[in-house]
């Protein structure tokens, strides 16, 4: 029986690893399908505050885990199959051990969606990247594309303009899924040129480990066009990881866990902290934030539960 569960190894789950260790918790971290999250598909992280020269997503990683073993946290390789959340003690089911805990902290993070060509999953973090505000300023005059029709791939080319030459907005059919207003505002930005109906066919040069050109396939005519880009950057969304907690804690219609005041869930001695619970902000800080808030607040609910 545990005091506290945290699921999730990312920026969120680390952090409140550390906390709840610190509080004396024991805290049993269950590592999850994506060991690290998406820091850990990362490399240099300019913008997590105490490394002004900034830091490796990896090694950031490395440390929390570290620290985190340091107050006591073990971890659990492997991810959450089901849970029990209907009656206390939770249960939560990994692979074959099913482990009992009084309070439960959900740090699983959200997946971004990938497009799932091989060369995107070598150049991932050398030149391919899902996140703007995080790797934006590594372009600076350069080519980039973005790839997507929503709002995120909108918002995320437009941003992209303070720092690169050229944007190339990469879209697979002729409409836009994204709302007008975004629309426009990236139509009407002299820097942003779109490419439709086009799917990426190849990101090269996986030889060279760097981004130098991207192969474009024309939906309608199957015509091959190649642009040069040194970086290419996959805005077509993302999966909140929730599947195993359906129907058992309330989330919104894209399947992320409403919290409020703070980490609180639907449940009571549940939590969530991260991007799982954060469609907006997405950033290892404020991950790192929330999952701080979540061990502070399961401390407080065992604490009020023993008393
Ligand atoms: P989204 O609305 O689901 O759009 C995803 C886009 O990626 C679509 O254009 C889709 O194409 C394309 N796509 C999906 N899979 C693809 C694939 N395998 N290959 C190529 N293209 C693919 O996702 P989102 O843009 O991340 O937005 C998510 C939600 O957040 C939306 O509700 C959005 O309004 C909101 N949001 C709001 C703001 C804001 O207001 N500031 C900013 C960002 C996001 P199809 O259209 O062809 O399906």
């Amino acid at each position: 029986m545990y005091k506290v569960i945290i699921i999730g190894s990312g920026c969120a789950g680390l952090t409140a690893a550390i906390y709840a260790g610190r509080a004396d918790l024991q805290p049993l971290v269950v590592d999850g399908h994506e060991p690290g999250g998406q820091l850990g598909l990362t490399t240099l992280v300019e913008n997590f505050p105490g490394f002004p020269e900034g830091i490796l997503g990896p090694k950031l990683i490395e440390s929390a885990r570290t620290q985190a073993e340091k107050f006591g946290a073990q971890f659990k390789p492997g991810a959450v199959t089901s849970v029990d959340l209907s009656r206390r003690p939770f249960k939560i089911v990994v692979g074959k051990e099913t482990y009992e805990t009084e309070s439960l902290i959900i740090a699983s993070g959200a997946s971004a969606r990938m497009l799932g060509i091989e060369s995107e999953r070598h150049l991932l973090g050398y030149g391919v990247s899902t996140c703007a505000t995080c790797d934006g300023y590594f372009f600076r005059d350069r080519e980039i594309a973005v790839v997507g029709g929503g709002d995120t791939a909108m918002e995320e080319a437009t941003f992209l303009t303070k720092f690169a030459k050229r944007v190339t907005i990469v879209h697979r059919r002729n409409e836009f899924r994204a709302s007008k207003i975004m629309l426009d505002r990236a139509r009407a930005n002299e820097k942003i040129v779109f490419m439709t109906p086009y799917v990426v066919d190849e990101v090269c040069d996986v030889g060279k480990k760097s981004v130098e050109t991207v192969k474009l396939r024309n939906v309608e005519t199957n015509e091959i066009k190649a642009i040069q880009v040194e970086g290419v950057f996959v805005a077509i969304g993302h999966d909140p990881n929730t599947k195993v907690y359906r129907g058992q804690i309330e989330m919104d219609a894209a399947g992320y866990i409403i919290t409020h005041d703070g980490p609180r869930t639907s449940v009571e001695g549940v939590f969530a902290a991260g991007d799982v619970q954060d469609h907006h902000y997405r950033q290892a800080v404020t991950a790192a934030g929330s999952g701080c808030m979540a061990a502070i607040e399961a401390e407080r609910f065992l604490a009020a539960r023993k008393s």
